[in-house]
């Protein structure tokens, strides 16, 4: 018997855990939030140039260097913006005529667009692919950046992170962006020269922030281009990293957000790092892939499953099956934010898998997918 979308109820013990599925903001564990509301007196309400919040930056960048066993030199940077403020940064601090993206995605098309515009660099080298599958960069004479991103949010396809063959010894840079990978996907940091993410995906906190992990070569990079051209302040790499170097920001940060991702980082450390991380983001990849590849009217919209992620999953549903109204059933039951990115514009479902998620939540919302398609008959 069909009813309206918001009408069904999904039996209790059917529901995950945590509902929260969302590509960033993501699911913010309770323990994160217990920790905030007990510093409630200090670092909350404190000065960014005492020891209290600085202790807190400092927790956050040791974290980090443990977290990805950083190799000898590489440091820990940080600043306000997010990721889209990095891509900014990278653009005037890294880039140093021309640069090559591989764009699969939004977020990778959005960072060749920021150097495609600077009226200082040559119009950028874009290798493209379709949404649902990975471009990679190639050898090109003349270009001095390659950049791609770990983790395309926009898709579900992960990309390998390895340098272009040469390009270190030809003194090109390699510029990723782990936004929704770091923490959740393997990486080896010396395949990069900045590996720059956001605290709002896999580390569950909040966002406004970046970070980037720097190789000695990003840092002379910065340094030489800084040294004659113009970059304003807010985005010199060279100032961020003074700062970052003092357990500061150039300018005031949100002190809840370095909290909740010192506390991220504190749990993902204590429960093994990063091969616990990905153990975990396999397995919850595992049984959503498996789930939609048993299903009629389910199918991973990444077809290499090689080039499927384990962090965000995006699955199609069959035409007679509208997207809108299983993810109006899952809202009306605390099951949120499974929907496609908006400018895809496919019937999909899109799931976070980040850390945080719990493997057997992600089974409980295919569960809850399989109750609600039957419902809607
Ligand atoms: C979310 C995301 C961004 C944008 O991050 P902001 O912190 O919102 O600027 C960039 N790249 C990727 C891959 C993302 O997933």
């Amino acid at each position: 018997m069909p009813t309206t979308p918001a009408a069904i109820r999904i039996p209790t013990d059917l529901l995950p855990g945590d509902g929260r599925f969302g590509a960033g903001p993501s699911k913010v564990r309770d323990a994160q939030v217990s920790a905030l509301a007990a510093a409630g007196r200090s670092p909350l309400g404190t000065s960014h140039r005492q020891e209290p919040v600085r202790a807190l930056v400092r927790r956050i960048r040791t974290g980090l260097a443990e977290l990805f066993a950083l190799p000898e030199g590489y440091e820990v940077a940080l600043g306000n913006g997010g990721s889209t403020a990095f891509w900014d940064v990278a653009t005037f601090c890294l880039v140093r005529e021309r640069a090559q993206h591989a764009a699969f995605g939004e977020f990778g098309a959005k960072f060749a667009k920021a150097t495609s515009r600077a009226p200082f660099l040559a119009q950028s080298s874009v290798v493209e692919a379709p949404a649902g599958t990975v471009a990679h960069c190639h050898a090109e004479e003349g270009v001095d950046v390659y950049a791609w991103p770990h983790n395309e949010t926009s898709t579900g396809a992960a990309s390998p992170v390895e340098r272009v063959p040469g390009s270190r010894e030809a003194g090109t840079l390699t510029v990723v962006d782990g936004t929704s990978a770091a923490g959740g996907l393997a990486l080896d940091v010396a395949q990069t020269d900045a590996y720059y993410f956001a605290p709002q995906k896999s580390f569950g906190s909040d966002g406004g922030l970046w970070l980037a992990l720097l190789s000695p070569d990003a840092v002379a990079r910065a340094a030489e281009l800084e040294a004659d051209r113009w970059v304003p302040e807010f985005l010199s790499l060279t100032t961020a990293l003074t700062n970052s170097r003092q357990d500061q920001t150039l300018n005031t940060p949100a002190v809840a957000t370095l909290l909740l991702m010192a506390e991220q980082l504190d749990w993902m450390l204590e429960q093994g790092g990063l091969e616990w991380t990905t153990a975990r983001t396999a397995a919850s990849a595992a049984n959503l892939y498996g789930w939609a590849e048993s299903r009629p009217w389910a199918t991973p919209f990444v077809t290499d499953p090689a080039e499927r992620s384990d962090v965000v999953g995006t699955i199609d549903l069959d035409e007679a099956l509208p997207a809108g109204d299983v993810l109006a059933a899952l809202r009306a039951n605390g099951v949120v934010d499974t929907f496609a990115y908006r400018k895809l514009g496919r019937n999909q479902l899109r799931v976070a898998m980040f850390p945080a998620i719990d493997p057997d939540d992600v089974a409980a919302f295919t569960a809850c997918v399989d109750f609600v398609v039957e419902q809607l008959g």
